[in-house]
């Protein structure tokens, strides 16, 4: 069962994917999904695609990205999921970092020239549209340019092996350029029984999915986890705090996983009755913070779980366990199928209480970074452990504390921001002579955007003129919440700056 086509364990006959729109909902058993994914994989064989080709998806949560997601990776290609939020600066990076050799969008897009085609071909990537087409009642591989594929030819239906990479994902990027994770089947499918352990996901379960198919939270725990364990899953094209619990309860669903951020807008639109199905709640991405614990809990009457994840590992590393065993507020729990140790430099096993660098070994974590030699340099301890680069102890009870960071990216909930990108976008700027991006609290977000800047003598620039500049040239999400202007920027004797001591500086301003 180690790869995604083994790991699919429904029974044909029970229902595997619920889409809630268009306008009725459409139900699809395992039956439907494997013969639709079996369809989608002989198209992209007919133009080309086979092993290890990239293919990038740019599409929102939606049936056709589960079905060209699964397709791709039993035709030994390498799924290459990309937020469709990109700006086209964006797009451009990401798919000349992963190589795309085709590039998959909505419906529409390549008529309005959408900023993820234009990206696209510049790389000469093949571009095509894919979406549920009602007429022919299949997902449409529509393509419209062959690029690189021109000339490939019809390749045969492949069966993928364990050890093929089946998903990249980018990190966020802190100290450098995002790196490029590879995972492979055997990776995901370890996650994919991790998760369905620790949480005892069965045929008889059925999550909300309202995390993002671009990043692994939303990709392992709310898709693949559910589709290993036979059970089903509700899926939105986005979140909506209005239709969260009325879908939630019309489809009777019993689960759901999202970062905090979620269920904080969510607890702000309370369940229209009472849930009698709910069996848990998960957290995961970013700190959930024990107010927030208690509130889901008092509110929906089901255990909350906060877990640990990041890419590197196919997400899941640690998670608080279901009742009887205890949870606990401001831990992220325990392994589950991975090996988690606190590390100190020396790569020594710390005990017990003592905090130091938390690493785990485990099936679940990628060889190393693509192409990637520096990093690959010290991601991993003398012992094979993975350094997570988080810092952190274990309790009395072994359970996981994170007690920060040892990077400094800005977690706005759960979407990670690099500082240096946007350091470099706004640097751009023909005022801008310095800027140092960071984060701040906040009370929706966990954290937001921020950044000092000092202008160029004379200039002069509005914070507008700087939202729209950034707003221009990357995701929304990326845009400062916050911009202060100083003379002095504050840096290291040897003139380095610490971003750290830069955002302790510009706050004490707020004073
Ligand atoms: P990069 O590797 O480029 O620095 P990143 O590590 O932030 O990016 P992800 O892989 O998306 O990118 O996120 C993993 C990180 O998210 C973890 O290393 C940890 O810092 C943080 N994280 C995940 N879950 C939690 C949690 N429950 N509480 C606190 N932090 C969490
Ligand atoms: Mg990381």
């Amino acid at each position: 069962m180690a790869t995604l086509q083994t790991a699919i364990q429904g029974a044909a006959g029970s229902v595997a994917v619920i889409v809630p729109s268009r306008p009725d909902p459409v139900v699809v058993t395992y039956r439907d999904l494997v013969a639709e994914v079996s369809s989608f994989q002989q198209k992209l064989a007919a133009i080309g695609i086979a092993k290890g080709s990239p293919v990038s998806i740019a599409t929102v949560n939606s049936y056709e990205f589960i079905v060209s997601f699964l397709a791709a990776s039993w035709q030994r290609g390498i799924a290459a999921p990309l937020n469709p939020a990109y700006k086209q600066d964006e797009f451009k990076f990401y798919i000349d970092d992963v190589k795309s050799a085709i590039v998959l969008v909505p419906r529409g897009a390549y008529q309005s020239g959408s900023p993820a085609v234009n990206a696209a071909r510049k790389f000469n990537a093949a571009i095509a549209e894919c979406y549920w087409d009602p007429a022919k009642k299949e997902v449409a591989l529509d393509v419209k340019e062959l690029g690189q594929l021109q000339g490939k030819g019809k390749q045969p239906a492949l069966k993928p092996e364990p050890e093929d990479i089946a998903l990249v994902l980018h990190t966020s990027g802190t100290t450098s350029r995002p790196k490029v994770v590879p995972l492979s089947h055997r990776n995901l499918t370890r996650t994919m029984k991790n998760i369905r352990d620790t949480y005892q996901l069965t045929a008889q379960d059925r999550t909300m999915l309202v995390m993002p198919l671009f990043h692994v939270h939303g990709l392992l725990c709310g898709l693949l986890a559910p589709l290993f364990s036979g059970g089903s899953m509700v899926v939105p094209t986005k979140f909506s705090a209005t239709e969260f619990w009325q879908d939630f309860i019309t489809y009777k669903a019993n689960w759901y996983t999202a970062v905090p951020t979620i269920h904080q807008i969510l607890l702000k639109n309370p369940t229209p009755s009472p849930l009698p199905f709910i069996r848990f709640i998960r957290s995961c991405s970013s700190p959930l913070s024990p107010t927030v614990f208690h509130a889901l809990e008092k509110t929906y009457k089901a255990p909350v779980l906060e877990a640990y994840a990041m890419t590197e590992a196919a997400h899941q590393m640690t998670s608080n366990p279901l009742p009887p065993h205890k949870r606990k507020p401001g831990t992220v729990g325990l392994g589950q199928g991975v090996d988690v140790v606190i590390l100190n430099d020396a790569s020594d096993v710390l005990p017990q209480g003592a905090e130091g660098e938390i690493c785990i070994r485990g099936e679940n974590v990628t060889k190393g970074y693509l192409n990637n030699a520096e990093a690959n340099k010290t991601a991993f301890a003398k012992n094979g452990y993975f350094r997570t680069g988080d810092q952190g102890k274990k309790d009395e009870d072994g359970y996981v504390v994170i007690t920060g960071r040892i990077k400094e990216l800005i977690n706005k909930g759960g979407e990670k921001i690099s500082p240096i990108e946007l350091d470099n976008v706004l640097a751009r700027h023909p005022a801008v002579s310095e800027a140092v991006s960071f984060a701040i609290p906040d009370d929706l977000y966990g954290q937001d955007v921020a950044v000092a800047i000092v202008l160029k003598p004379g200039a002069r620039l509005a914070q507008d003129e700087l939202e729209k500049w950034v707003a221009d040239k990357l995701a929304k999400f990326k845009v400062p919440k916050k911009v202060y202007f100083t003379d002095n920027m504050p840096k290291t004797a040897t003139g380095k700056i610490q971003r750290r001591i830069v955002a302790e500086t510009m706050q004490k301003q707020d004073d």
